[in-house]
């Protein structure tokens, strides 16, 4: 019997320390190391009953039958054994599956600019109007320079710096339309990213990258005084989701994926003929998807 009297949670889920506090050990008499063998002997309890607690034990420990078994610790349920999966699963709380989870985690991403959007989903930048109402500083002028307030919904993409950076891309992706703020943008892309088709693909990698390097333009302007201007960002972020199509095979070949692949200037090598059900082979891709 190796349990610890002390500190192992044997009885109804939570250890004697935990349930009396440390001063039971010492006035049980017993060993702080002791084991759970300790106060049983010939098959009964056989517990020091000379402080309330212990005789709150020994009351307790009374309707409990003993046996010539080994000790076993069970997780949640009898028989139940501990896993990684099954302790993620009692910390965090299983709620109803968000919308969005399929535009953050999907295969192929790019997982720094993936968190973005996570974050960027929940509104958890800390932008500075955030800032301002917490009294951590004093402005909340956007660093972009259009004179208005900077807010999630504001940075994503009422700006005019950044709309212009989302509406080129949008493009690019076959897209023609203007970008408002993040709530009309959210539920646009929530109802038009649906499927796994290239361009939707392409879209949903796009919109993460465009998203993750206006937050890093912003950082950058805010905390290292470096200004980039838009030509800057545009490269940096063909430079992102074109590296990942380089890395594509068997896109298949129709108009719709034929003007993006010339739009993103990709070489058409990857285009396929055949008709396909998937247009890549695809490795599993992992990400928190409820609230
Ligand atoms: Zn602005």
């Amino acid at each position: 019997m190796s349990t610890s009297l002390w500190f192992d949670p044997w009885l109804s889920g939570v250890s004697l320390v935990d349930r009396y506090g440390e001063s039971v050990i010492q006035d049980s008499g017993l060993q702080r190391n002791a084991r759970l063998s300790s106060v049983i002997k010939e098959g009964e309890w056989d517990w020091p009953v000379n402080f309330p607690d212990l005789i709150d034990i020994y009351n307790l420990t009374s309707g409990l039958s003993l046996s010539n078994t080994s000790d076993r610790i069970h997780w949640m349920k009898k028989g139940g054994t501990f896993t990684i999966r099954e302790a993620c699963n009692v910390i965090n709380m299983q709620g109803s599956e968000v919308e969005w989870w399929k535009l953050a985690w999907f295969p192929r991403s790019i997982p720094k600019h993936c968190f973005c959007l996570w974050l960027t989903f929940w509104e958890a930048h800390r932008t500075l109007d955030k800032l301002v109402r917490w009294g951590v500083v004093s402005t909340s002028n956007c660093c972009f320079g259009c004179g208005q307030e900077e807010s999630i919904d504001h940075l994503f993409f009422s700006c005019p710096f950044t709309a212009r950076v989302c509406k080129h891309f949008l493009g690019l992706c076959g897209f023609r339309r203007t970008p408002r703020g993040w709530r009309e943008e959210s539920a646009w892309c929530i109802s038009r990213l649906k499927g796994n088709g290239f361009k939707l693909w392409i879209t949903k990698l796009t919109l993460a990258a465009v998203l993750y390097h206006c937050w890093q333009e912003r950082n950058n302007r805010l905390f290292n005084n470096c200004f980039h201007n838009f030509e800057y960002l545009v490269k940096c972020i063909e430079e992102d989701v074109g590296g990942k199509c380089i890395g594509l095979s068997m896109v298949e070949d129709n108009p719709s994926n034929r003007d993006i692949f010339y739009n993103w200037n990709l070489p058409p090598s990857l285009l396929s003929v055949r008709p396909l059900q998937r247009w890549a082979v695809l490795p599993g891709s992992v990400g928190g998807h409820t609230r």
